[in-house]
């Protein structure tokens, strides 16, 4: 079964319009998020716009926000500072990475924690560890939505997580012990890697190596959940995971992206299964929204 990331975010979205129009309703204002692009880096820069477009699709009011790249850090934990002050904006997001010469620890632990929509705040993720309700970073908690929507049974199931960041690896992990996995977590000093995945009923890669997770890796009838987003640019290796035939394709788009585990691979020996693109990476953003508005909810007594 392939676990198809733009159906459910559709889903959320849909889920997301009314409740939207309701805190419209309640306050005659939209959910407000503000974006915070410094630089210009062209991944963020598209990454931003998704989001804004997806928010406008919603009725989400967006503001982005795009100092000079030179901005100090104090001068960016000001602009925070009067963000977190302003009624009208329910949800912060700061797009990572920020230049070098910015503290990035520093700005995102600015962020008030009710806006944190990115649920990067240590606030939030306290809140997370202590099993306590709060804004749940968005990728690991959309991967908890498109198992559940697909009816795959979470509870009592052995999954293994590899990666440990504080945005997908360590989080993924909290919210699969939340719903009652027995949960292993890899990073790259685990000793056997292939093996401790192999006892995975449901198996999460999160570790930024295009197709790295290869046959070895997966129990035949596994899940696999491919979180990695990679863009190859060489032909040899377009060849290597994706077989000769795809090579004119490679070479007319010139790259081409791969997820974490081997496309191949998954699609043989796993049940179910996340593509690339179109599996893990739709659900980042829907979450955004839900987020949003889940924000705007609490901060207007909606819920
Ligand atoms: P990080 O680089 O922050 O973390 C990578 C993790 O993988 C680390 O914990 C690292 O271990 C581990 N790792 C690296 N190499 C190996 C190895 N050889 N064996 C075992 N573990 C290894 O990446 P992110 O968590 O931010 O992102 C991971 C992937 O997910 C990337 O491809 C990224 O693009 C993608 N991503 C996708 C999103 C989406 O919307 N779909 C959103 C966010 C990320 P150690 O800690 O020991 O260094």
């Amino acid at each position: 079964m392939i676990l198809d990331g733009i159906r459910t975010r559709d889903q959320i979205k849909a889920e997301c319009l009314p409740r939207a129009q309701a805190v419209y309703k309640h306050t005659r204002r939209p959910p407000g998020l503000a974006v915070i692009l410094v630089g210009s880096n062209p991944a963020s820069q598209v990454y931003v716009r998704n989001k804004t477009k997806t928010a406008g699709e919603i009725g989400i009011y967006t503001e982005t926000l795009s100092p000079d790249p030179s901005i100090s850090t104090d001068d960016l934990l000001r602009l925070i500072r009067i963000l977190n002050l302003r009624s009208e904006i329910d949800g912060i997001l700061v797009q990572l990475p920020l230049p070098d010469h910015i503290d990035a620890q520093k700005i995102l632990l600015a962020v008030a924690p009710e806006k944190d929509v990115d649920g990067f705040h240590p606030y939030n993720m306290g809140l997370l560890t202590t099993g306590r309700a709060g804004m749940r970073p968005c990728t690991p908690a959309g991967v908890i939505e498109i198992l559940k929507r697909n009816d795959i049974p979470i509870a009592g199931r052995n999954a293994v997580v590899v990666g440990r960041s504080t945005i997908v690896g360590k989080p993924m992990a909290l919210l699969l012990l939340e719903e009652n996995a027995t949960v292993t977590v890899c990073h790259s000093k685990t000793a056997d890697l292939p093996g401790v995945c192999r006892t995975a009923d449901i198996l999460v890669a999160a570790i930024g190596r295009p197709a790295m997770v290869t046959a070895d890796f997966i129990r035949p009838g596994a899940v696999v959940v491919d979180v990695g987003i990679n863009s190859i640019t060489d032909p040899q290796q377009a060849v290597e995971i994706f077989g000769a035939d795809n090579l004119a394709t490679f070479e007319k788009r010139g790259s081409q992206l791969v997820g974490d585990v081997h496309p191949g691979d998954m699609a043989r020996l796993a049940s179910a299964y996340t593509p690339v693109p179109g599996g893990v990476g739709p659900l980042t953003i829907a979450m955004l929204m839900r987020n949003t508005i889940e924000a705007a909810e609490r901060r207007t007594g909606l819920c």
